[in-house]
């Protein structure tokens, strides 16, 4: 049995919800993690904010599920989840 324990910082503030906005549609959450761009294509690209990883994030192709998982993936993230 491994005796590594998750250091947990109950010290820091909690995350704070966004002001909510009039919007018929949720702006993914993700993009507070992702930086959008546009590849030489024209495609819709996001860069994680933590590390150097590259996503494709084509709303009618892609969708935000890749980034919506490396949010919790990416080490470098504050929403990393070590299992
Ligand atoms: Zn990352």
């Amino acid at each position: 049995m491994s005796e590594v324990e998750p250091a947990v910082d109950e010290g820091k503030e909690a995350p704070k919800p966004l002001p909510p906005r009039k919007k018929c549609r949720v702006k993914a959450y993700c993009w507070n993690h992702f930086t959008k761009y546009l590849d030489d294509n024209n495609l819709t690209r996001a860069k994680c904010n933590y590390c150097d990883a590259h996503f494709a994030a084509e709303p009618k192709r892609n969708g935000t599920a890749s980034l919506n998982s490396h949010m919790y993936d990416c080490p470098y993230s504050p929403l990393y989840i070590a299992l």
